[in-house]
């Protein structure tokens, strides 16, 4: 069976699996750890195997690598990119920079190395707020996405934010109208949502927060019922963690098709040829390092 053949391989390799909240059940079934992307960069930095086997997208197995170099990270299917990370590039944000001299610029996480190594503060959905909050400049260049930006630019005061107009396609698939619906059949949900959502929807919820704060405050939470807004996966973990609370997708449309491409048989494939890897250069990853540090340090 090929999740035996997986664990068997696995042990052989000194290696740990690695699922983000989006990858397929089968995937999250058979991972040592499941989480966001900072979770799992954290995870991967003090993990004592010597392989990491990173089942999300591309720029997560990245975030990895910058923050444990000395850790070999397979990254099932080269493929599997993030089209929001991919809506700027290191040149975008230098001409960006140079447009506004006295801006600090506030990173996404969902960003390349390149585009980190650029940056001075990296944040989370988790914490976006947070971190634009504690600097004490001013005016801030925040990308990529406009929606996680608008959350941002409603909840901190007094800073002026040059947002990049990214976004994430896959929760800007999720139409308010698909909500409002859902809350007329089920009126006793409450409507959670995550802050990549368009403003529109985010403007309608009860509760916004990144797939961790999902997570938690669907537990924490007396309420019984839920109107997910984030890609369909994250159901797999409210349900199993939650059993006696019903959960409804905002909109069957919230399928990232980037996070599905990791299957079983890749996962098994990467472990046998060890490779795809990914490895941020050297050069890049201290400059990228820098911003996540800072972050964490706030
Ligand atoms: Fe990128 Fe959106 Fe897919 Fe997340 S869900 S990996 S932000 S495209």
């Amino acid at each position: 069976m090929l999740q035996e053949k997986i664990k068997e391989l696995k042990k052989k390799r000194n290696a740990i699996i690695l699922a983000h909240n989006y990858q397929l059940s089968e995937v999250q079934e058979i991972a040592d750890f499941t989480g966001d992307s900072l979770e799992l960069a954290r995870i991967a930095s003090n993990v004592k195997e010597d392989v990491i086997v990173f089942c999300g997208v591309h720029f997560m197995a990245e975030t990895a690598s910058i923050l444990a170099p000395n850790k070999i990270i397979l990254f099932p299917d080269m493929n599997a990119g993030c089209p929001l990370a991919n809506t700027i590039t290191a040149q975008d944000l230098r001409d960006l920079k140079e447009k506004y001299k006295d801006a600090i610029v506030v990173s996404y996480v969902n960003t390349t190395a390149e585009v980190k190594a650029e940056s001075d503060y990296i944040c989370t959905s988790a914490n976006a707020a947070l971190v634009v909050e504690k600097i004490p400049e001013k005016r801030i260049i925040f990308v990529p996405d406009r929606n996680l930006g608008y959350y941002v630019s409603k909840k901190v005061k007094n800073k002026e934010m040059i947002i990049w107009d990214g976004f994430c396609p896959t929760h800007q698939r999720i139409l308010p109208q698909d909500i409002i619906r859902l809350k007329e059949e089920h009126k006793d949900a409450k409507i959670v949502v995550h802050p990549e959502c368009r403003k529109e929807v985010l403007d309608i919820a009860d509760e916004i927060a990144s797939t961790s704060g999902i997570l938690r405050f669907c537990k924490e939470d007396t309420n019984k019922k839920y109107i997910i807004g984030t890609e369909a996966g994250l159901l797999y973990r409210l349900r199993k963690e939650n059993p006696g609370k019903e959960f409804i997708l905002a909109s069957p449309l919230a399928v990232c098709p980037n996070m599905k491409k990791i299957t079983l048989e890749k996962i098994l494939c990467t472990l046998e040829n060890m490779e795809p890897q990914v490895k941020v250069p050297e050069t890049i990853r201290e400059k990228a390092l820098k911003p996540i540090e800072r972050m964490l340090s706030l």
